[in-house]
């Protein structure tokens, strides 16, 4: 059985490029009935917060990234860590190193002046237990100095590492601590990773890692590394690109599916998919279909994508999400006379909003109530002869059938009287209803509000 892992550090928010890896994670797995697992790499104790680690778990809860069982704080699980080296330490594949910091610097500094590689060569490497001082040592790997380490990468293809090129790594410091990278091999091992999914600045740690899969006789979980995200310009991406936590997403009234499917095809492509739904990406997703370069940010491609999830996205579901969004951004919630009404313009609203800020804005004709006050550009509509068209329209009406055929008729007949385009009358009673130049078709809005709130509105607005 599949299981992936998703191992954030919690000294921030989650990164839009982190908010990827774990999509990837999740889709693998879950398309495949396996486990998604949620280790929080929070071993640093100076800049892990739990507040970062809340906000990650929001982002991943946002975009509907489901992990199995708790999160696991890798922190909880140093005596675990331990227990290994020392195991190494026993079966001779590690070995104490005593070399203070000092000496480090002054192997460097030979190395440098005779021109030699500089990576540290512990004297004590070989050293006979018997001659061990009684002093602070660190517990470093016994790595091979010959040959290479040859990684099998499901993404970047067989990639080799010389061994003459890597240090003894650090398992274990001088004060009893794991490090990082005997963490990580020893979590994926006990939390039965099989596949390590994971941005391609870790590609080089994959190598000393394997090291420790080899010297504790473990399987080697299939690795992934993935091409990081760049910006727009192809630059490596910051924050002048734009957004990069995935709750600013949130705030910005992006729907979640559209999140996913846009953060899917930030580098993985299948055929020349771009719009698709969740469950086609949990059909579809593989290794084999993410990308060796670097994935560029694209808004436009963004804003088109998350266009077509609203589109598609049930009236209701919607709502739902609108109203997450009203409290991620900070706005007030809907009424519940809002609500009502926002559930029935829905259908008119769906269509072209690629986010929901546009979509309420278009629905402002039932967020508003009366007096509707016009903005400015709509405001123009409402000039004397538009208004005295409007009082003439509205008694016709008061007895007008109340469908569309019925309106449709009523208007055309006004607007045949003064030969005028019908556009010449829709302009004031769009102004007179929603009081925005942007709206559904004033047809549409007047069957929404129903007739006696029509009538009101158009009173208001004929002064
Ligand atoms: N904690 C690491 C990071 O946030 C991830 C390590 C891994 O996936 O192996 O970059």
């Amino acid at each position: 059985p599949v299981v992936t892992r998703f191992a954030p550090s919690p000294t921030g928010y989650l990164h839009i490029g982190g908010g990827r890896t774990a999509l990837f994670n999740w889709l693998y797995a879950r398309g495949r009935g396996g486990k998604f697992l949620l280790r929080i790499e929070d071993t640093d104790r100076a800049r892990s917060t739990p507040e970062a680690t809340e906000a990650i778990l929001r982002g991943l809860r946002w975009l509907g990234l489901d992990w199995d069982g708790e999160p696991i704080s890798q922190f909880a699980r140093a005596d675990r860590h331990v227990a290994v080296a020392q195991q190494m330490l026993a079966s001779g594949a590690a070995y104490k190193c005593f070399s203070t910091q000092d000496e480090i610097e002054a192997f460097r500094e030979a190395a440098r002046a005779e021109g030699r590689s500089t990576l540290f060569r512990s004297p004590w490497r070989d050293a006979d237990p018997a001659t061990h001082p009684d002093a602070p040592y660190v517990i470093r790997m016994k790595a091979p100095r010959d040959g290479e380490t040859v990684i099998e990468d499901k993404v970047q293809g067989t990639v080799k590492f010389r061994n003459d090129q890597l240090d003894d790594m650090i398992c274990l410091r001088s004060d009893g601590t794991p490090t990082y990278m005997l963490a990580v091999v020893v979590d994926d091992h006990d939390m039965a990773v099989t596949h390590v999914i994971r941005g391609d600045d870790h590609l080089n740690n994959s190598a000393r890692q394997a090291m420790v899969y080899r010297a504790m006789g473990w399987d080697e979980p299939v690795w992934a590394h993935i091409p990081l995200i760049h910006g727009p310009d192809g630059k490596k991406l910051s924050k002048r690109h734009g957004a990069l936590g995935v709750e600013e997403y949130q705030a910005m009234g992006y729907p979640a599916a559209g999140m996913r499917n846009y953060l899917a095809r930030l580098g993985w492509s299948h055929g020349d998919d771009e719009f698709f739904t969740t469950e086609q990406a949990l059909d579809w997703f593989d290794l084999d279909g993410i990308g060796r370069a670097p994935a560029r940010l694209d808004f436009k491609k963004l804003e088109n994508i998350c266009g077509q999830h609203i589109a598609v996205t049930e009236d209701a579901a919607l709502l739902r999400e609108i109203e997450a969004y009203l409290v991620a951004a900070g706005l007030p919630a809907l009424t519940e006379p809002q609500r009502d009404g926002l559930l029935r313009a829905m259908p008119h609203l769906k269509d072209r909003a690629k986010t929901f800020p546009q979509l309420l804005e278009k629905g402002h004709f039932v967020l508003a109530s009366r007096p509707i006050e016009p903005d400015a550009k709509s405001a123009k509509a409402l000039d004397a002869v538009s208004r005295g068209i409007l009082t003439e329209l509205t008694p016709q009406l008061q007895n007008a059938s109340w469908t569309r055929d019925g309106l449709e008729a009523v208007v055309a007949a006004v607007a045949e009287a003064h030969e005028l385009g019908l556009g010449k009358i829709a302009g004031p009673l769009r102004a007179a209803l929603a009081g925005r130049t942007v709206t559904p078709s004033v047809f549409d809005m007047m069957l929404v509000i129903g007739r006696e709130e029509t009538i009101a509105r158009l009173t208001d607005a004929a002064g």
